[in-house]
């Protein structure tokens, strides 16, 4: 009867050792649409419909996701992320801080189109309060496509998501075995599946077939070392961005001026610059009492303070690393806490 007994416990405790009964980490995924949950109308279409396909639907076509982790999904919204808008990005960041709370959680993968899957990822790395992994995925080809990228990206989603080294690294991006910090990610190519680039500090890390490689740690701030919160809000202040080009006048500007907006990034040329014309409207628009923050389309580099335009002079902010689309994102985060030019400067130095 001990010898029973005994056998037993031996059995029990190796069977409780066993990777196959080791509590999987949980992962919950969080889809708000996009080309990965886009379907097309017949066969080899090159027209589709993004955010036809829900949440259940991208789990069934994964095989062996329930491997790596207990799945469970939720729709937050199903759109192209060309409609991605405030509102939205304040529901899903408060849902977010919601789900990564519950002790029972360990990671978090939000499914989304690649339009504006930077900006999302830029805000949301801004605004969660927590160390628990938070993984963008999208796809290029939608999921009745020949190929479609979406399965296997979720599936190498779900691998960094649980990978022990994806804790404290903020909000990932990752498309076509490439993990990017969503910080630096840029979309760079209309249609093809490299389109993500990280072109000033580099990619975060890589992934093949569920293995997981890291590079160099972010050493900006985010997630919980970010004093921003959505907490306590129900919508953004009003930030839009104005195109630089030649010949470009001042008539956008003061348009957003009228429009009562609160900030102003300029999509500059080259460092950040615009005609004389466009400079006066910026610099008329600060005396107004409007933010204005010069940023560069060149999609790559530093627009810092005086250089060709004397920022100290106008009254303006540089965005430094930030593309304007991410300028955006950070001065509506940086208005909800303050309207002191330095203080909002010092944001885009630290974030
Ligand atoms: N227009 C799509 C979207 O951003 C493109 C994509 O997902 O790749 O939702």
């Amino acid at each position: 009867m001990r010898a029973v007994n005994v056998f037993l416990a031996i059995a029990i405790a190796l069977a409780a050792a066993s990777p196959a009964f080791a509590a999987k980490p949980k992962v919950v995924i969080l889809a708000t649409g996009g080309t990965i949950a886009g379907a097309q109308a017949a066969g080899q279409d090159a027209g589709y419909k993004s955010g036809s396909f829900k949440v259940e639907d991208l789990i069934k076509a994964v095989p062996n996701l329930g491997e790596l982790a207990d799945i469970s999904g939720e729709q937050v919204v199903n759109i192209g992320s060309q409609d991605m808008n405030n509102e939205v990005w304040l529901k899903l960041a408060k849902r977010v801080n919601e789900v990564l709370a519950q002790s029972d959680v360990d990671a978090v993968v939000i499914t989304h189109g690649t339009d504006t899957m930077e900006e999302t990822g830029y805000f949301l790395s801004l605004v969660t309060h927590s160390d628990k992994p938070v993984v963008m995925v999208g796809s290029m080809r939608p999921a009745t496509a020949t190929s479609a990228d979406g399965p296997a990206n979720i599936y190498n989603a779900v691998s960094v998501a649980v990978h022990p080294k994806a804790r404290g690294r903020g909000v990932l991006v990752l498309l076509n075995d490439e993990i990017h910090y969503a910080r630096e990610a840029t979309k760079t190519n209309t249609t093809q599946l490299d389109t993500f680039k990280s072109p000033n500090r580099g990619k975060a890390g890589m992934t093949n077939a569920g293995r997981v490689y890291w590079y160099d740690p972010l050493a900006t701030r985010y997630t919980s070392h970010s004093v921003f919160s959505v907490d306590k809000l129900n919508e953004l202040p009003r930030v839009e961005i104005v195109y630089a080009y030649a010949n470009v006048g001042r008539d956008f500007i003061d348009a957003c001026v009228k429009l009562g907006c609160t900030g102003i990034v300029l999509a500059g040329v080259g460092d950040g610059n615009a005609t004389e014309s466009a400079v006066a409207g910026l610099r008329d628009a600060v005396k107004k009492g409007v933010a204005v923050v010069r940023s560069s389309r060149t999609n790559s580099g530093i627009t810092d303070r005086n250089v060709e335009l004397n920022d100290d002079e106008l009254g303006t902010l540089a965005s430094m690393e930030l593309n304007p689309q991410k300028a955006r994102v950070l001065l509506m985060l940086g208005l909800t806490k303050t309207s002191d030019a330095k203080q909002l400067q010092e944001y885009f130095y630290q974030y």
